[in-house]
Formats: structure tokens, sequence, C-alpha cells
């Protein structure tokens, strides 16, 4: 059986919001919340997330379907399947919080959410590591490609300095800046898109093990004079800056990634007050989702990509904490 928008029994459809103050309108109506998603996740018609029965009907007084087929959870949800499963916060809060995550450049915090939507702060927090989760890109296939430039660096991240104790400090940190840190690569396809992960060292071996990965042999690669990078040119046509010497040199320089880590700290250190080593792919994976996606798409266009990449993860309290047992709610 096809689904009937909801709304469509009470002889119109909302438009769909194209800013924040018009999507917190839209989706403080239930129905449009549903509609909404019901037009990303099931454009030709709802499915049992269970089965994969069609035969489903919807109960509207509960706003679920019920699937004709007997099994376990045969009524569900439009959050079943989604990063909201399980979730008893409404997909008003949600889809709001989601809103400000995937368009607000610098990010949002869980305080500035937990203050504009009234959900607990530890709540907030959870909803937003699974917002996260739904950001995360697929980075399938390599960056490259014929006539491509890429440029590819690594930063330090974190080192909780200014709450340490002098003397601790002055033994941790050392010259080379690094040890309680943790190292994020990242490559970047100018003109394309940018990826960037944790890795656990700026050893050469793995490095450019990630380098191969990610990059098509033959590409041109800009990085800095890092020894790690020393034989590339082995598969690709490196060029190094020399940062002690100059930033720019014609093309090779590493300007792009340079601004999407200081994008990056921007919103790690301005927006989230701090995030623990466990946690940073997350935000990462959140500022990268933003990057790769903001040329030629307005919020409407982000939002509904962000929408359209809930469906099938879950990501549950205990995995995200490693608090087996807790919940958020
Ligand atoms: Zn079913």
């Amino acid at each position: 059986m096809t689904h009937q928008p909801i709304s469509a029994r009470l002889g119109f459809m909302a438009s769909e919001p194209k800013n924040l103050q018009q999507a917190i309108n839209y989706f403080s109506d239930p129905d449009n919340c549903l509609n909404y998603l019901i037009a990303r996740r099931w454009k030709d018609g709802v499915v049992c997330p269970i089965c994969g029965s069609r035969e489903v009907s919807f109960v509207p007084s509960r706003r679920v379907w019920q699937c004709k087929t007997r099994h376990p959870k045969c009524q569900f949800s439009v959050k079943v399947g989604t990063i909201f499963e399980d979730s008893p916060i409404g997909l008003d809060k949600w889809l709001t919080a989601m809103w400000m995550m995937a368009n607000c450049k610098n990010g949002v915090s869980s305080w500035e959410i937990h203050r504009s939507l009234g959900v607990t702060q530890k709540s907030e927090w959870f909803m937003l590591q699974r917002i996260r989760y739904a950001l995360q890109g697929k980075n399938s296939g390599k960056l490259g490609g014929p006539g491509s430039e890429i440029e590819v660096d690594e930063t330090f991240i974190g080192g909780k300095a200014r709450n340490m104790h002098r003397s601790k400090r002055a033994r941790v940190i050392t010259g080379t800046g690094g040890k309680d840190k943790a190292v994020v690569m990242g490559m970047m396809e100018r003109g394309g898109n940018v990826r960037a992960f944790v890795v656990d060292d700026r050893r050469k071996a793995g490095l450019q093990r990630q380098v191969r990965e990610h990059v098509e042999a033959g590409a041109a690669i800009y990085s800095d004079e890092l020894k790690s990078y020393d034989g590339l040119n082995v598969d690709y046509d490196h060029a190094v800056i020399n940062h002690a010497v100059e930033y720019v040199n014609g093309k090779v320089h590493t300007n792009g990634m340079e601004n999407f880590w200081s994008l990056l700290k921007r919103s790690l250190h301005g927006t989230y007050v701090s995030v623990e080593p466990f946690h940073l792919f997350r935000y990462i994976d959140e500022q990268a989702f933003r990057y790769n996606n903001r040329k030629d798409m307005n919020d409407a266009d982000r939002f509904s990509l962000a929408v359209s990449q809930i469906i099938g993860k879950r990501l549950t309290y205990a995995e995200v904490t490693g608090k087996v047992g807790e919940t958020a709610f």
C-alpha cells in the first residue's frame, strides 16, 4: 500500500522550511515531521523496517504503522531503524537540532541546544553524538584522478595544558608539541572534498598508507616538509612547501587544509568546550560534512542530505560513552 501524506487528509501540505526560523515552526507540527521524513525515507511507500513488507497500515492516533505480517515489533514509528530509534525525544527537537548542526558553520554546543530546546544537557549531548554519526561520510572511492591536486597535512588537537598544573605541563608538553595530543590527518582535493581522521602518530608508514588508501596514484600531492612524506613521489607527483621558508610557492601550498584545521579548531575550542580524544572523530566528521557540502547547496539542501543519512544507523549510549547500563534519558 502506498502512503498518503499525513496532511493530505487536511487538504494541504505545508511547504518545506528554508531557514532555521521556518524549520522551528515547520517541525513544531508532528505531521510535518512525519511528512518530511517519509518523503526521504519511503519515497515509494512505507515499508516495514523489520520484515520489508509493504502491507502496512497507518494508525493516525499514535502516528505508527502496523505491519500485517505477524512478528515482534510489528508496530513501528518512523524512528525505528534510524539514529532516532528508542529516543523518547520528539522529532521536533531532533530535527531542529539537526538543522542547526548541519548548517551552523562553527557547530553548535549541547549547551546552546539545551537552552533553545529544553532537553537536559546530557540528553542533548547524546543527541548530538548521534547526529554526528549520521553526518559521517562514506569516504568511498579515492580522491584524485587526472589533473587533480591533493593537499595532505596533519595537525595536533587537544592537550589540556591550560588546565594542567605548571610542573606537569612542563613535563608533558615538549618542544615538538605532540605527546598528549591527538594527531589528525587530512587530505583535500582542490575544488573537491576533504577527508580527515585521527591517526596513531606521524610516522611514515602510517601516513603513507593513508595517502595510498585515499588518493589515486598519479595525482599531484602537496605537503609540508615532514619527513614522513618522503618517498611519495614514487606513486605521486609530490611537491613540498617548506614552512620554515615560505607558505606558498605557486600551486605548492597546503592552505586549503590549513583553512579546514582552523574551522575545526574554532568549533572545538569555541563551541565545544572540551572534547575527549575518544570522541574527537565525530567532531571531525561533523566539520567535514559541512565543509564537503558547502558549495552549490543551501541550508535546506544540506539538511535534507543529513536527514537522508539517518537511516540504518544506530548508536547506543553504551557505544558512545563506554558506560554500559546507563541511559541518557
Ligand atoms: Zn513487518
